[in-house]
């Protein structure tokens, strides 16, 4: 995109604040939500006391590493509300997660939490080049998921005019993204893919029926080359942004439309760890590793150190948009995403990196794992573009050859590709499910 540097930003007195102030900031706010979790979360106090760290002692930054880790499964042993540190009936709001894996973690806000929530969208939504012009077109489920309310409320902050169509219903996605004339797209990346698809079969043509010109996409693992795929087929800027609702929900991180590199990190209200998953030591600057991270605003729930389980490397390197706060790189999964193939460790996002590079192949993939005995094996399905559809058998079996090559060179790992026609994968409105494991338990 060509946007100037004088880009638009919505809170420049945190976002562009320089790291000494940010730091100032983040350790009186520690202090603060280290000491309320203690006096209100009996959960905390006793792991707290168990480690034999009071609220007094946390004096610098680093001192957060003697803070106990929050975990998904702490979640589950206190389900619904065990972690709340306000009574239910004093909150304003109650979402959970989508529950990918296993019973979903109920979180709830208070008035002041939807507001500052709400801030934290509106700095990422203007990061992503929305502004108060555009129509902003909601594909994300409303419901439980913190997904469509989040967006909800922080692109009615900005002045977008909001359409919050939801999920689902594709028909009527097309009619009101043509006939509204949408200029902004908020879905998954998946769901975002699977749009276009079907804006082509209806021969929507970019310019005319399809006005769109900002996608922001989320909640799910994507790549550089799903990213390229979106934008041509639909015509508009995407940037990725990460949330989850142990966090608050999106607003964590998004990247800024006018550099995409790496997704800015709302650090005033937010602070990041990258520990060695196996260690649990902090890997260097720009090292990969999975990510933890403290809120330092939530009054409803406040969480010490989260383990999210996703991997990131994150940079405080200032980025060209003006921006001052680290920024993250994509998520390349969450560490139970990872697969383990004959001993090789594969991430589905390693796989669609290669898919996306080959042309012929749609965004439309599945990854099946079968036992054959005590040796494990993994096809990938993928759905060949339209154009590839109408030509000849040895088109196919070279692009089936192509692509077996490249997986194996890129992954180490002989993994078969079986070619299907286009439009017979299942297609999701919310988060992708990309892999089917057919190994029985014997
Ligand atoms: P659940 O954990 O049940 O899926 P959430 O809706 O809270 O519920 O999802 C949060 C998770 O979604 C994150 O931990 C992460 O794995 C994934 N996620 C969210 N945004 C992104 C993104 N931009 N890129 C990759 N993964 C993402
Ligand atoms: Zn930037």
């Amino acid at each position: 995109m060509t946007m100037t540097m004088a880009e638009h930003i919505w809170d420049p007195a945190w976002e562009c604040a320089d790291r000494a102030t940010i730091a100032t900031q983040q350790l009186t706010r520690l202090q603060e939500t280290v000491a309320y979790s203690y006096a209100r979360v009996p959960a905390y106090r006793a792991k707290m006391d168990a480690a034999g760290v009071r609220p007094a002692d946390i004096r610098t930054l680093e001192d957060i590493r003697t803070l106990p880790f929050t975990t998904k499964q702490d979640f589950r042993d206190s389900y619904p509300f065990g972690l709340f540190a306000v009574p239910p009936q004093e909150l304003l709001r109650i979402h959970s997660s989508s529950g990918t894996t296993g019973k979903p973690t109920v979180v709830g806000y208070t008035r002041r939490d939807l507001d500052t929530w709400t801030e934290l969208l509106a700095r990422m939504i203007t990061a992503a080049g929305v502004t108060d012009r555009d129509i902003a077109q909601i594909s994300f489920g409303y419901g439980m998921f913190t997904g469509g309310f989040g967006l909800h409320y922080g692109l009615e902050r900005v002045g977008a005019t909001v359409v919050p169509v939801s999920s689902g219903n594709t028909d009527r996605q097309l009619l009101y993204m043509t006939d509204f004339g949408s200029t902004a797209l908020i879905s998954t990346p998946s769901y975002a893919a699977y749009l276009a698809e079907q804006a082509k079969d209806r021969g929507l043509a970019l310019g005319t029926d399809i006005h769109l010109k900002w996608g922001l996409f989320g909640a799910e693992p994507w790549t550089e080359g799903m990213r390229g795929r979106i934008q041509t087929a639909l015509g508009l800027s995407a940037t990725d942004n990460y949330g989850m609702s142990e966090l608050g929900g999106p607003g964590f991180s998004g990247e800024c439309a006018a550099v995409k590199d790496g997704m800015h990190i709302a650090e005033d209200l937010y602070i990041w760890e990258v520990l060695d998953p196996v260690t649990g030591m902090p890997v260097s600057e720009g090292e990969i590793g999975e990510l933890i991270v403290t809120p330092l605003w939530k009054e409803a729930l406040p969480i010490l150190r989260y383990r999210t389980r996703d991997l990131t490397a994150i940079t405080t390197a200032p980025c060209p948009c003006g921006r001052t706060t680290a920024r993250m790189t994509r998520v390349t999964g969450r560490t139970d995403d990872m697969l383990i193939i004959r001993g090789v460790n594969v991430f589905p996002t390693q796989i669609e990196h290669v898919l996306m590079q080959t042309e012929g192949t749609s965004p439309h993939y599945l990854l099946v794992i079968t036992r054959d005995g005590s040796l494990d094996t993994l096809e990938v399905w993928v759905e060949i573009s339209e154009s590839l559809f109408n030509q000849s058998m040895s088109a196919l079996t070279d692009l089936q050859k192509l692509l077996a090559k490249r997986l194996h060179s890129a992954l180490g790992l002989s993994i078969k590709v079986k070619l299907v026609e286009p439009q017979t994968l299942e297609r999701s409105q919310g988060k992708a499910k990309r892999v089917l494991d057919k190994r029985t338990a014997e």
